[in-house]
């Protein structure tokens, strides 16, 4: 497909990095004034001695305070209201995976920006009217379901509004409907093949499956290339967090080189997470995000924990808007065992290059006496299994070695059978800390 005939919205999606800056400054002027009617805002301006209508550039914006997790939860949520609570017509909560949940608003325009942004990201991959596009993800208060939705039908694609789990009816909607297009957490799409084998059916014949937007979990590259290998598919990352919206922050382009933040709507700042000042580019640390767009609850400096770097250049797709690379993680979802930092994705991307390694894993943290131990218990495909067991020792060990040059450390490694980990049909549950407090 050329290149142009992929915008959305050809105008926001072919801004010079100049026009990115200028645009972003008016709209900064324009949200600290929205913040102003905000309880919590208005105080920290005031605390602060912050005069909105001073802050003159982006080196201004760091005399503003980050705005964190726990400052929404220990606010009540209201006081981020910027508008009348009558204009507000919809909220979402986080999935709560590290903590309270925290409650976002949205006024009616704030959930048609959104929908735009998700169309971007869907047309610029190739959705067009005629696709139909299967929402494999929690609806209600999780964003992922409802914020597709809407881009979805702004596209104009038969939406199937599926929702998570309930993999033998996915299936068969995806085959009764033709599916071509779906949105799945990615640790999802690979528990589903073993229902597909089941089924005696396979995801790259039996379906018309063309495209995948996996996200809302940390994932390796390989992860990525065996979804495509296993569906036959071209499998896009897709970023986002309750409190920017939700999914559509970052997506990537048909060049799957890093997400592209869509800066028209947020301001990006990528900072140490110890010393809080920002990083150069192309370095690692915290997004930082700030809402341009958001007019029930807008949010300035938001450390959203998620650990990236900003892909330094330009790329080939001609859009401007930075680009993210794959997110390692949360700050909070490294472990410390043996003196040793690791992060789950490390251990997930020796795995997912692993032959005879099936759909899932997960990393249990133990003590046994003073000594603390880390498992990794690896699902195997259902052959090896079976097989002869020579092969299966040959893979533990292979998997224990591949992981000792990559963490540093040795873990113990227990091969089970498909199916045994408990499945989760939402974020995977990938470490289990069964330490207690020491
Ligand atoms: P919770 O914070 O309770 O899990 P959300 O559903 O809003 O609630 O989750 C957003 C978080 O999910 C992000 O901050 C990030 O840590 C993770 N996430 C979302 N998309 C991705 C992605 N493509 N890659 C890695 N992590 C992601
Ligand atoms: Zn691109």
């Amino acid at each position: 497909m050329a290149p142009e005939d992929n915008y959305w919205n050809r105008r926001m999606e072919t801004l010079s990095r100049e026009e990115i800056s200028s645009l972003q400054l008016k709209k900064l002027r324009g949200i600290l004034e929205i913040c102003s009617h905000s309880p919590y805002y208005r105080r920290i301006f005031k605390e602060e001695k912050i005069d909105p209508s001073r802050i003159e550039d982006f080196d201004d914006l760091r005399r503003i305070p980050f705005t964190d997790k726990n400052i929404l939860r220990e606010n009540p949520s209201t006081d981020f209201l910027a508008v009348p609570r009558e204009e507000i017509i919809r909220l979402h909560s986080t999935s709560g995976t590290t903590g309270q949940a925290i409650v976002i608003y949205y006024t009616r325009s704030d959930i048609q920006t959104w929908a735009e942004m998700i169309a971007r990201c869907m047309y610029m991959n190739g959705v067009r009217r005629g696709d139909v596009f299967q929402n494999m993800i929690g609806y209600g208060l999780f964003t992922g379901g409802l914020g597709f939705h809407y881009g979805a039908e702004l596209v104009g694609v038969l939406t199937i509004p599926s929702g998570a789990g309930n993999s033998r009816r996915q299936i068969q909607l995806m085959r009764e409907h033709g599916t071509t297009v779906a949105h799945v957490i990615p640790s999802y799409a690979l528990l589903l093949t073993e229902v597909f084998e089941e089924m005696g059916l396979d995801p790259r014949e039996d379906t018309n499956l063309r495209i995948l937007f996996i996200g809302a979990e940390p994932h390796s590259e390989d992860m990525r290339q065996r979804i495509e290998e296993i569906y036959g598919v071209d499998a896009y990352n897709s970023y986002g967090l309750t409190e920017m919206n939700g999914p559509g922050v970052a997506f990537e382009c048909p060049h799957k080189q890093g997400m592209h933040l869509w800066e028209d709507h947020y301001i990006l700042e990528v900072i140490d997470p110890q010393t809080l000042e920002r990083v150069p580019e192309g370095e690692e640390g915290e997004l930082v995000l700030t809402t341009l767009s958001r007019e029930g609850m807008p949010i300035l400096r938001y450390r959203t924990r998620d650990l990236a770097s900003v892909i330094p250049g330009e790329c080939p797709c001609g859009r401007k808007h930075r680009r993210i690379s794959r997110i390692k993680g949360r700050s909070d979802d490294m472990f410390i065992i043996k003196g040793v930092n690791v992060f789950p994705l490390q251990v997930e991307e020796v795995l997912m290059k692993t032959l005879g390694v099936g759909s899932n894993y997960q990393i249990h943290l133990e003590r046994v006496g003073v000594r603390e131990e880390m498992k990794v218990l690896v699902e195997v495909t259902g052959e090896l299994w079976h097989g002869n067991p020579s092969e299966l020792r040959a893979l533990q060990e292979r998997i224990r070695e591949n992981l000792r040059s990559a963490i540093l450390l040795t873990p113990l490694v227990e091969l089970v059978e498909a199916g045994s980990i408990t499945k989760s049909e939402g974020k995977a549950v990938r470490v289990v800390d069964k330490r207690g407090n020491f």
